[in-house]
């Protein structure tokens, strides 16, 4: 039997206050949704092991964090990005401003880390359906390319469409990028 290989990475959640950052970590690490908005308050993390189909002899483990999004607490940040491997860079898309702001999201955590495999996240699709959708699907892709993400991803942290997805996708990449696999 070959010996598990153990990775450990921090993947940062990036984006506006109230996109939906705290909730998808909920999902994705608890398999939770709340309604109640409550903001984040400097940083959390939670640590999920991802299981890859096709590698099952990696053991790894990723300690997500969830950033405060508000503009005032900036102050906080830096030393939160330090050390990450990889980032979801998530927006609203019922709320067109949290899309743009995307682009001073990235340059805030580059200046600290550098480039790093990202991925962008449209969350919130449920409400879309419903009829809210400020960004379409086209124009999520187009922006992939201008912000230099690998991929685009719509997700629903209230129902759990593509929330485990984007994890295991942004472990794939970071596993590509640093030659694991
Ligand atoms: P954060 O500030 O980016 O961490 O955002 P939160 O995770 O705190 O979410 C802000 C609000 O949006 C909360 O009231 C959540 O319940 C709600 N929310 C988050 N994700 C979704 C989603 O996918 N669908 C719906 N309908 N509401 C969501």
């Amino acid at each position: 039997m070959s010996e598990k290989k153990s990775f450990i990475y921090k993947v940062c959640l990036l984006g506006d206050g109230g996109v939906g950052k705290t909730s998808l970590v909920l999902r994705y690490c608890e398999g939770k949704f709340k309604e109640n908005y409550m903001m984040t308050i400097g940083s959390n993390f939670s640590t999920k092991k991802v299981e890859l189909e096709d590698y099952p002899n990696f053991d790894i483990k990723l300690q997500v964090w969830d950033l405060a999004g508000q503009k005032h607490f900036s102050f906080v940040r830096p030393p939160f990005y330090r050390g990450s491997s990889g980032i979801l860079m998530v927006f609203d898309l019922t709320r067109r401003s949290s899309f743009q702001n995307l682009l001073e999201w990235k340059e805030e955590y580059e200046k600290v880390v550098g480039t790093k495999p990202n991925i962008l996240v449209g969350n919130k699709l449920d409400l879309a359906e419903d009829g809210e959708r400020e960004i379409g699907t086209q124009e999520g892709n187009s922006f992939k390319d201008e912000i230099g993400a690998l991929s685009y991803h719509e997700t629903s942290a209230k129902d759990g469409r593509g929330v485990e997805n984007i994890f295991k996708e942004i472990t794939r990449d970071i596993l590509e990028k640093s030659g694991k696999i």
